[in-house]
């Protein structure tokens, strides 16, 4: 975990309190209209989960490119910047994620910066939950509304089997802590892979009975490097057909727009469960959401390999109206869907790692 420089705090206040500019939305070739901002505040992780880290990738080579290129990250004060400039522009929705996002010191600060900026209505993250125990009321407090943990074996051996590292002990205290601190939002994210924990989809659902938690299985997504098969990937559709072998399943009308989730709920029960099917039946169509690496390149397409580079432009003195510039034209290259898993299998596209999911 490296450090945040005081001056770099100080600055960050600064940027994060700057008027908004308010110019034209940011809107595809398609018609889509952006306004959720995903970024990625570490390529790091504490866990080496083995559907998102890459095969190749050592811990020796996580270590060395952690000590060479801490220039290469954006710091706070960059961040925010894009942020800033992103809420000018339409950008109401900001989530921060990674690599594991509370590997980067000082996180609730930022949170604060970007819960400041004019127009920024939820402050979200995304977590494998292994520090978060010690972090919620700072988060929280900071201002973050929305908050998903990664989770996907409620089993201790399994989680390691999957993840490589211990801590399963430690995102269950840390999910605890959570729904004690009133979230308005609180998510659990399972991967389901077949043969690997689709005999816990039952298990999982069942925490939804007395919490108001939401339970989202998501569909085992490929990239180059995660070890991908069609015989791990398990549909959203079979995963709601053994789901409703044990109970059944009603739909939670008045879906707010974009869904990425199609949401039920055990009548009954106090939470929801969501299916995110990105691979079986995509939402492309309507979404919503552009990515910042944590390097500082900005993705239209989680998919799609195509990136415009914002980190030497924030750092040679180019303006707001510039960066401006970019941004339109990163949304403008998106593509209107992103293709089938055994193309993506073969595309030069960064890892979930880099992107942040
Ligand atoms: N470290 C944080 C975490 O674990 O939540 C944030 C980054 S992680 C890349 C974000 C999300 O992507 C996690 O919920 C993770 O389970 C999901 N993810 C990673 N690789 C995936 C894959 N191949 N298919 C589907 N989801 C994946």
């Amino acid at each position: 975990v490296w450090e945040h420089s005081s001056r770099g705090v100080a600055r960050d206040a600064h940027c994060a309190d700057a008027p908004v500019r308010h110019v034209a939305p940011l809107i595809d070739g398609f018609g889509r209209r952006h306004t959720y901002l995903r970024i990625a505040v570490t390529d790091r992780c504490n866990l080496r989960c083995r559907y998102c880290f890459p095969s190749g990738a050592s811990d020796q080579a996580s270590a060395s490119r952690r000590d060479g290129e801490r220039a290469a990250i954006l710091s706070f004060e960059e961040i925010v910047r894009v942020a800033r400039v992103c809420a000018g522009m339409g950008i109401s929705k900001i989530r921060l994620t990674g690599g594991e996002p509370l590997m980067r010191k000082g996180l609730p600060i930022l949170v604060g910066q970007i819960a400041k900026i004019p127009g920024i209505h939820t402050v979200g993250m995304t977590t494998n939950g292994v520090l978060l125990r010690n972090h919620v009321g700072a988060l929280r407090e900071a201002g973050l509304t929305h908050l998903n943990i990664s989770l996907d074996s409620l089993r201790s051996d399994r989680f390691e089997r999957i993840a490589l590292r211990p801590g399963h002990a430690d995102v269950m205290a840390g999910l605890e802590e959570a729904q004690a601190a009133g979230f308005p939002s609180l998510k659990l994210n399972v991967v389901v892979m077949d043969g690997v924990n689709d005999d816990e989809l039952i298990d999982f659902v069942r925490l939804t009975r007395s919490s108001a938690l939401e339970v989202r299985f998501i569909e085992y997504m490929p990239f180059a490097d995660n070890q991908w098969s069609n015989a791990a990937f398990m549909s959203c559709g079979r995963m709601q057909a053994i789901i409703e072998r044990t109970v059944s399943l009603e739909p939670v009308l008045g879906e707010g727009p974009s869904p990425v989730a199609r949401r039920y709920r055990v009548p009954g029960w106090v939470g929801t469960v969501g299916f995110i099917a990105s691979m079986s039946d995509h939402f492309c169509g309507s979404c919503n959401r552009i990515r910042l690496t944590a390097d500082g390149s900005l993705k239209s397409c989680l998919f799609h390999p195509a990136e415009i580079g914002l980190r030497a432009s924030l750092r040679d003195g180019s303006s707001d109206r510039e960066l401006e510039e970019m941004i339109r034209a990163a949304v403008a290259s998106k593509p209107a869907h992103h293709p089938p898993a055994e193309e993506l299998l073969r595309m030069d596209n960064r890892t979930m790692i880099d992107i942040g999911g």
